[in-house]
């Protein structure tokens, strides 16, 4: 029997995700050990799409109003209109109220206003239309109104979502179909009912199987793009994201933070005398040497060809200096020509440097760096030297 569920299981998630090693399947099921990385992005892409979506009905909602009027007897498409042009304004409000700041906690605000509005909607005119005994093609129209739930549900499809969290957004729809249906307890036609509630949990089960293959996407997508091909390290937009939230972080609780730019010595020359590949090796065996250096905290980023930045949370001005004097002095391994590979370093921090944002404090360091070429090469410029210079 549990042979068995675990073959299934397998299969499924094969279906699911190629992508994905084993040990991250648990990823698609709930988000509490999701990265950082992987939930800003996600963060970010759900608010886009809630946005989107929320432009596109604010349009369409009220110009349907005009199939009401033509059908529809006169106080109830008015009432309909009426309905119509609120939930489009609050459509509207909801694109202009949220942008994408990475945050998850806001895109899940997004997302369920963003499908609380219909499903109020659906509810009141529900009640609304019931109400009227309709014939003809005011029958069908007014049966359409029926249909929103099929559409809300689908429309999960396009958010990158984990199991647990398509289903707390399906839930409350599911439960509004239930509440509508009971309202009419009396003349509901049982039949037709239990057949579209059958049709919504298939609707779901599709939706939520196109939530967490997306998610299992992005997934190996941001897995991908954390690291540098070559060298391992983190790649520039990872260390870019990472800098962004530390600075945040150290800002809000008066921590420092450090950063060093590292630029390799005439590297060019390892290129020109000894071939790209020499120089890929050299990348490699500094990158090697640098990391397992690099204490609990702190981060290596390639941020171009042969630049590096190292991120230190937690630092101060003269921590760092002392960990960027030892690395010096450790090396930065050897040139193929068995001289000592060196590098010109800048070094910045937050709060002794007065700096407001992570641009500024890199851009410090790398004035910092070009002090040190300066100055001959082979070098650590902090703040204290950087003044006596
Ligand atoms: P400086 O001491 O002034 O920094 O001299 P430099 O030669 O290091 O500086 P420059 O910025 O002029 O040259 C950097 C060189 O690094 C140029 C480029 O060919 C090389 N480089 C950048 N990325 C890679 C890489 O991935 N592999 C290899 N082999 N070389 C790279
Ligand atoms: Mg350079
Ligand atoms: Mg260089």
């Amino acid at each position: 029997m549990h042979r068995m569920a675990d073959f299934v299981w397998q299969r499924l998630a094969d279906l699911i995700s190629g992508e994905l090693k084993q040990a991250e399947l648990s990823l698609l099921v709930s988000p509490h050990r999701h990265l950082s990385l992987l939930t800003r992005r996600r963060a970010t892409m759900i608010v886009n799409r809630v946005r989107l979506i929320a432009l596109l009905f604010a349009i369409l909602t009220p110009l349907w109003s005009v199939i009401d009027l033509l059908v529809f007897p006169y106080p109830l498409w008015l009432t309909l209109a009426a309905m119509r042009v609120m939930a489009s304004a609050v459509f509207f409000s909801l694109l202009l109220h949220y942008r994408p700041n990475g945050d998850l906690f806001d895109a899940y605000r997004a997302m369920a206003l963003l499908f609380a509005i219909p499903t109020t909607f659906y509810i009141a005119s529900y009640s609304v239309l019931s109400h009227y005994h309709l014939t003809g093609m005011a029958a069908a129209i007014g049966a359409g109104y029926g249909f929103l739930p099929f559409v809300l549900l689908a429309g999960l499809a396009i958010f990158p979502l984990t199991l647990l969290e398509s289903m707390l957004i399906a839930s409350p729809i599911l439960l509004a179909q239930g509440l509508a249906g009971s309202l009419n307890w009396a003349t509901l036609d049982w039949p037709t009912f239990v057949g579209a509630f059958w049709l919504l949990m298939l609707i779901t089960s599709v939706s939520t199987l196109a939530s967490m293959s997306q998610l299992s996407f992005m997934i190996a997508l941001v897995r991908q793009a954390i690291r540098d091909p070559l060298t391992r390290v983190f790649s520039r937009r990872s260390g870019e994201e990472v800098l962004d939230l530390q600075f945040t972080i150290a800002n809000r609780s008066q921590a420092p933070l450090s950063v060093a730019f590292i630029d390799l010595d005439h590297f060019k020359s390892i290129n020109d005398k000894f071939g790209h590949d020499a120089g890929d090796q050299a990348l490699l065996d500094m990158t090697g040497i640098v990391s397992s250096n690099l204490r609990r905290g702190d981060m290596l980023v390639r941020w171009g060809g042969e630049e590096f930045l190292l991120i230190m949370p937690n630092t101060d001005l003269i921590q760092a200096e002392a960990a960027l004097f030892r690395m010096r002095s450790i090396g930065f391994g050897m040139r193929p020509d068995s001289t000592p590979l060196t590098a010109s370093i800048g070094i910045a921090e937050r709060s002794a440097d007065q700096l407001t944002d992570w641009k500024g404090l890199v851009g410090l360091a790398d004035q910092r760096m070009y002090l040190a070429k300066q100055g001959g090469r082979n070098r650590v410029m902090g703040r204290t030297q950087a003044q006596e210079h």
